[in-house]
């Protein structure tokens, strides 16, 4: 039996403020707006490069590494699909924390891969030394990891992946942009590291739809063969160009990474301040839980309130929230809301 990733309430009942996945709440570059009226026809009569060639080079100069070093999908989850198409073929576990990112386990049984999954530290840190002791044909590592937004600093990262040479580990840094410990100049140095990354956040492109893994050669090459085996243009014409235009307008992308994270930490602040438990995130979220009051009672009031936050109804973080950060504005209602419930 398959389990579904379950994704985050779209809800169009009312206006909301969405602060329930993770989406970035300023607008993507405006040099996008120009862009979409100088689309001739004959970029959408054509089909695409198949290797999304222009991209790969514009996110290849941006990281520091070769063209070949780089592979481009639709969206990091399918990166992240194809990377388990490519690397786990059923014979060994895959080996992931119990609190991560759901995909991973999604994945996991849909191509029966048996999920060796280890308990993150009391303080919410990933247990890589437990996790190197296990016997698995790999890693999926989310860090920051979600939904509790804690970081796994550099060299912590770096030990891990030497003690695992044998090991293939995907490092998912859908959230690095705000944290800035990034794994991708490892790649060169370690064959068994992939790093996989989106424009959905820092980028605020979650509708384009485009993610995409840095490391070396021999694995992307990997991902390449499961691509062509399944879809070949699953980066599209408009996609690409878009993406391209995102990462030359850099100003903006530092910009707006700044602002998100300067508003996390006013936020962590505040929560604090009301008597929330705050792991210290390294994300555009906020992992936030006040016992005794029930994490499901916060999230069914603010939506009451007009405010979307997440919750899952799972052990070990069902006595969360996850809030996404939102503009200066939109944290200030957030706050109104949680006193008035809290009162
Ligand atoms: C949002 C997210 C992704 C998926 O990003 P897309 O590129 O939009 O598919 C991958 N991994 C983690 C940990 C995420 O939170």
């Amino acid at each position: 039996m398959l389990t579904p990733y379950t994704a985050g309430e779209q809800l169009k009942d009312k206006r909301y403020i969405k602060l329930n996945t993770n989406e970035n709440p300023y607008p993507p570059s405006p040099r996008l707006k120009d862009l979409f009226g100088a689309f001739d026809e004959s970029v959408l009569k054509f089909y695409p490069a198949p290797d999304a060639g222009v991209l790969r080079e514009q996110i290849a100069l941006c990281e520091g590494v070769g063209k070949e070093n780089v592979f481009c999908g639709n969206g990091s989850d399918e990166v992240l699909f194809l990377s388990f198409a490519a690397f786990f073929d059923g014979t060994r576990p895959v080996c992931f924390a119990d609190i991560t990112y759901t995909f991973y386990e999604v994945y996991a049984k849909f191509f029966g891969v048996t999920a060796n999954v280890v308990p993150l530290n009391g303080d919410f840190t990933v247990n890589l030394s437990e996790m190197a002791e296990r016997d698995c044909a790999g890693y999926f590592i989310a860090n920051p990891n979600a939904p509790t937004g804690v970081g796994i600093p550099l060299n912590e990262m770096e030990r891990f992946i030497a003690s695992v040479p044998e090991k293939i580990v995907i490092a998912d840094e859908a959230y690095m942009d705000f944290y800035g410990e990034s794994c991708v100049p490892l790649t060169k140095k370690y064959e068994n590291l992939l790093v996989v990354k989106t424009f959905s956040k820092s980028y605020s492109l979650a509708g384009i739809r485009c993610g995409y893994a840095v490391g070396n050669a021999a694995l992307v090459r990997g991902l390449f063969n499961m691509k062509d085996c399944m879809n070949s243009y699953p980066v599209d014409a408009v996609c690409e160009a878009v993406c391209v235009q995102a990462l030359l307008d850099r100003e903006y992308h530092e910009k707006t990474v700044a602002l998100v994270v300067s508003e996390r930490e006013r936020l962590r602040r505040e929560l604090l301040a009301l008597g929330f438990t705050v792991p210290e995130s390294k994300a555009n979220f906020l992992f936030a839980g006040r016992a005794p009051v029930s994490a499901r009672e916060i999230y069914l009031r603010l939506k009451e309130e007009g405010v979307l936050v997440r919750f899952w109804d799972k052990p070990l973080i069902s006595d969360f929230c996850r809030i996404t950060v939102g503009t200066r504005e939109e944290t200030d209602v957030l706050l109104k809301k949680l006193k008035k419930i809290l009162t």
